[in-house]
């Protein structure tokens, strides 16, 4: 069996987790399977060389900052290959350019464009364990490049298609996948499989344990896909496709996303183009736009209100602000949040969403904007009731039981 394995940054922290995960690919290597492993960087070393471009300028150009943090990576490629190797193991470390990694300019953000999988799959034949450094690639100029933050998911998952590896197994500090964030609930409930569908709004909604980009590949690829520990043998959630018993479980997770921003803009003119201007503006510099809702517009004007990555919001402000001929007044708000539930289940069940807002009105918390899609429904509410309401909600769809 072909297994990729990727261990994030919690699992790789220190020397003894480096050591520690060298053991377990070893005895994956001992029972017979070759392994391919996708490694993150140090916990903290990504923020740390973040921080250290910081103390120059708040506005680093974004190739220099790729060439600094995919030096995170090949820290650990190459510390966890020579651990295997001083126990005896045939081991080689790959930056993402030797792995085969080509990706598109977007530098910080950068798209997987093509494996060539020539080297890997050499080396696999020649014995050794591979281990690349994930979350980056390299453009056609031969920049080096990175995925966006918690890109060595999508390393792994990319790797595993391009491989034809038999499964992929995500590797942190959780045995798998659970019901909501353990660290928000502790009677939340570990799930056996989810659908991809599921995971990949889990993870776009603000669930951090996969990155959603990640699910999305899984998904297209239909790659096996596992979320396991580096500290337990516990086999773990499957991520898989979605079968006709999932569809019987109303809910299953809810998550609650801190990164986000709500602009309301008052008064805008209500004519045919605007929404289209301003939309456009902000996908121009790459700002991801969520929960959008327009009003009926009265006597020529309308208001707009929608959310952005807390991350963007000074930008967003920036961008707005050209557009004071078209728009009266704006106010931004960065003390918000969004709780979301998800399930397949909802396509077959309704009252989902009426149970979302009672649980929200029953704890006296005002929802600001709503969206819902087949599968999921999200509340913009105040940041200092999100943990509140994503235990309410995870106690009124039961899902501790
Ligand atoms: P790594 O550093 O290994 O990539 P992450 O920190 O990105 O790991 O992801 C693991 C964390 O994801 C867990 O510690 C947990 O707090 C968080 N998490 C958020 N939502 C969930 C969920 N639904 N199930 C499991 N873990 C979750
Ligand atoms: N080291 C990168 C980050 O912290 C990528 C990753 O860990 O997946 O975002
Ligand atoms: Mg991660």
């Amino acid at each position: 069996m072909l297994v990729v394995h990727k261990y994030g940054g919690t699992s790789v922290g220190d020397l003894d987790r480096i050591e520690n995960v060298a053991n377990r690919v070893a005895k994956a290597r001992e029972a017979g399977d070759n392994i391919v492993v996708v490694v993150s960087a140090m916990s903290g070393e990504t923020n740390k060389l973040i921080g250290y471009a910081d103390h120059f300028t708040s506005t680093p150009a974004k190739k220099e900052m790729d060439m600094l943090l995919s030096s995170g990576e090949r820290v650990t490629a190459a510390l966890l290959s020579i651990a295997l190797q001083s126990k005896g193991f045939d081991a080689v470390a790959m930056s993402g350019r030797q792995a085969g990694i080509v990706t598109d300019n977007a530098h910080t953000y950068a798209r997987i464009e093509s494996i060539d999988p020539t080297a890997m799959n050499s080396a696999i034949e020649a014995g050794n364990i591979v281990v690349v450094a994930g979350f980056q690639g390299i453009n056609k100029d031969g920049s080096v490049t990175t995925l966006g933050r918690g890109g060595s998911d999508l390393s792994a998952v990319a790797l595993a298609g391009a491989l034809g590896a038999d499964q992929c197994e995500i590797y942190s500090d959780v045995d798998g996948i659970y019901t909501t964030d353990p660290r928000i609930e502790p009677n939340a409930k570990k799930l056996e499989t989810i659908s991809y569908d599921e995971m990949l709004e889990l993870s776009s909604l603000g669930a951090k344990v996969l990155q959603n980009r990640s699910v999305e590949l899984a998904k297209k690829l239909k790659v096996k896909l596992y979320a396991k520990s580096s500290f337990s043998d516990d086999i773990g959630t499957l991520i898989t496709e979605e079968s006709e018993n999932m569809e019987e479980v109303l809910v299953a997770g809810v998550v609650l996303d801190k990164n986000q921003a709500r602009v309301t803009l008052r008064g805008v003119s209500d004519r045919p183009g605007i929404a289209a201007e301003i939309f456009t503006k902000l996908a121009n510099e790459n700002i991801n736009v969520d929960m959008i809702i327009q009003n009926m517009g009265t006597d020529g004007s309308t208001n707009l209100g929608f959310t952005v990555p807390q991350s963007e919001h000074e930008n967003a402000k920036e961008l707005m602000a050209t557009f004071d001929h078209d728009i009266e007044g704006m106010d931004f708000d960065e003390h918000v949040c969004k709780v979301s539930v998800v399930g397949v289940g909802m396509k077959s069940h309704s009252g989902v969403a009426a149970t979302a807002f009672t649980v929200l009105a029953d704890a006296n918390i005002n929802i600001q904007m709503i969206s819902t899609s087949e599968i999921k429904v999200s509340m913009v509410i105040d940041e200092k009731y999100g943990e509140l309401a994503i235990r309410a909600l995870h106690e009124a769809y039961e899902l501790d039981k």
